[in-house]
């Protein structure tokens, strides 16, 4: 045997217990229920990988619903895309939060009403997959109490997914949360002095 074909018939066992193994996990995995997907961190993708799942979710013919908590000063690609789909209620908290208002009580009662948007969609069966953008904020200046919001994600009906996004680690979801993943800043053109762009930033 050449060294060539000695090493593609090592490659080729490595891969077939590779294959062995991942699929005795598949396997394993028997249990059927919404999970709780909580994406964080300092890097940019939280919002579009949770808005890229609900794509997912939606081409299947999936109900979802989306509560943006953060009113930014431009009309955001996403919004227009999503808000056009018969399949999606589409909900952008109104006017109090940004990092303009700088105002407790007006921002309070803002995630209050954003909030209130929430709390029936988490409780109907009907929608199978809802998006609670950029929520953490309301949780790390306490808009929103942690236990709140909490309770009603683990009384939610069974079959449910929830994305639940922002920079903050917040500890109430990361015990809670059956997916997590960390986006990570690794560089951001923003710090080359590249300005945000429409159909990139939002
Ligand atoms: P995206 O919506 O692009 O997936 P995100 O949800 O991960 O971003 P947010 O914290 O919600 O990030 O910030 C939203 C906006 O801020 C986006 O326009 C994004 O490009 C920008 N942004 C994200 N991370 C950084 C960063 N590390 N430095 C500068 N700007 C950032
Ligand atoms: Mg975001």
């Amino acid at each position: 045997m050449t060294e060539k074909e000695a090493s593609a018939a090592e490659h080729k066992i490595k891969m077939q217990k590779q294959q062995r193994e991942i699929r005795a996990r598949i396997a394993s995995a028997k249990t059927r229920r919404g999970v709780i997907i909580y994406l964080y961190g300092n890097g940019k993708g939280k919002s579009s990988s949770a808005f890229g799942t609900l794509a997912r979710s939606l081409g299947h013919g999936k109900q979802g619903a989306v509560i943006q908590f953060i009113k930014g000063k431009w009309k955001t690609g996403e919004q227009e895309f999503f808000k056009k789909l018969g399949n999606v209620e589409y909900h952008v908290m109104g006017t109090g939060f940004t990092w303009d208002t700088q105002d407790r009580e007006k921002d309070t009662a803002a995630a209050e009403r954003a909030w209130e948007k929430a709390v029936p969609l988490l409780k109907d069966p009907g929608f199978d997959i809802i998006l609670l953008d950029e929520i953490t904020y309301m949780l790390k200046y306490d808009y929103l109490p942690v236990r709140k919001v909490t309770d009603a994600l683990l009384s939610r009906p069974e079959k449910q997914n929830v994305i639940v996004t922002g920079r903050d680690a917040i500890p109430g979801l990361l015990e809670i949360a059956d997916t997590i993943s960390e986006v990570k800043e690794i560089k951001h053109a923003f710090n080359q002095g590249v300005k945000a762009q429409k159909g990139i930033e939002f």
